[in-house]
């Protein structure tokens, strides 16, 4: 299996090797994923790691933007993106729950966090719901397109109430 490029080394025993880690998540990050609705990304991450009374925790600081496809008109479409997540790793024996914190259980003996997932996860979570660009910016040939087919698609699907009237006859 490839090496992740997104790892905190860990310093063995459950306990951390303090410091600020920084990674770059670019569009390969996300061609790694089949059927990604990130299609490219340039975001900057620091991730901040402490350790207090055996619980590692690792902050991490987003910055970038993430294009995905526009709702509307299907083209390319750049959303800028700034964050913070907080991220708790506990050995996978420890019994607390936290559910105000994200937590990653690790077994004791690992020697480094993956962060690649959380961080597709949390990037992908990012996206807004209404995927779309602002008023008057889509690709209006698309749009006419769409449209077209639609008119087009209306005159042979018969609406529902149509296939109802037919039931109440
Ligand atoms: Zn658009």
């Amino acid at each position: 299996m490839k090496k992740s490029l997104y790892t905190i080394p860990l310093k063995g025993a459950g306990s951390a090797a303090e410091g600020v880690f920084q990674f770059d998540i670019d569009s390969h990050f996300f061609n790694r994923y089949e059927g990604s609705e990130i299609l490219e990304a340039q975001v900057e991450v620091s991730s901040i790691l402490k350790e207090e009374y055996g619980v590692i925790e690792i902050e991490s600081f987003f910055k970038g933007t993430i294009v995905s496809t526009c709702d509307l008109c299907l083209e390319r479409v750049t959303f800028p993106i700034e964050f913070s997540n907080l991220l708790l790793v506990k050995s996978s024996t420890s019994e607390e729950c936290d559910d105000q914190s994200e937590v990653l259980y690790i077994t004791k003996n690992e020697k480094e966090v993956d962060m690649a997932q959380y961080f597709y996860d949390l990037l992908y979570l990012s996206l807004p719901v209404q995927r779309r660009h602002p008023t008057g910016e889509c690709n209006l040939e698309m749009l006419k397109k769409f449209e077209e087919i639609r008119v087009d698609r209306s005159v042979d699907i018969p609406s529902p109430f149509e296939k109802l009237k037919d039931i109440f006859n």
